[in-house]
């Protein structure tokens, strides 16, 4: 499989757009050891464009769970839906945060199947929004997601 290649002016572009923050988890760059990664909504495995509409900041995590993903399975319904596209949807309209901000919790199908296909309550982003909470880090303030 090609890999494909993401210029670093559209990097930068894509990384100033996400406000430092993955675009699924809401997991900030700053606070993350791994450096994160722009990924394609839709994978260019499938015939995505590395253009700015198809690319997003993804965390380690989100993306080695997202790999080729475009749907998921809704828990609630158990029917087959795409998962979130960060380009074209809106993250609040899809998650809610738990009242103590630790879980990110879906509130359509699609956010539930993106909760589950990129398992956003990874025990480590729920240890670190804890961390980050008291310190006013998190949640990170409220974006569209769009331009
Ligand atoms: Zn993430």
């Amino acid at each position: 499989m090609k890999k494909a290649r993401v210029g670093e002016s559209k990097r930068r572009i894509v990384l100033a757009r996400a406000r430092g923050a993955c675009e699924y988890c809401r997991s900030p760059v700053r606070y993350s050891v791994q450096s994160f990664s722009v990924e394609h909504v839709l994978p260019a495995a499938k015939g995505g464009a590395s253009s700015l509409e198809n690319l997003a900041l993804a965390c380690q995590g989100c993306n080695g769970h997202k790999y080729t993903k475009t749907s998921g399975r809704d828990p609630l319904t158990g029917k087959t839906v795409p998962l979130f596209h960060p380009r074209r949807q809106r993250w609040r309209d899809h998650f809610v945060w738990s009242d103590d901000f630790l879980i990110v919790i879906g509130r359509t199908p699609i956010g539930r199947a993106t909760v589950q296909a990129l398992h956003l309550n990874r025990e480590g982003l729920v240890n670190l929004r804890g961390l980050l909470y008291p310190c006013g880090e998190h949640p990170p303030a409220d974006f569209d997601g769009e331009e």
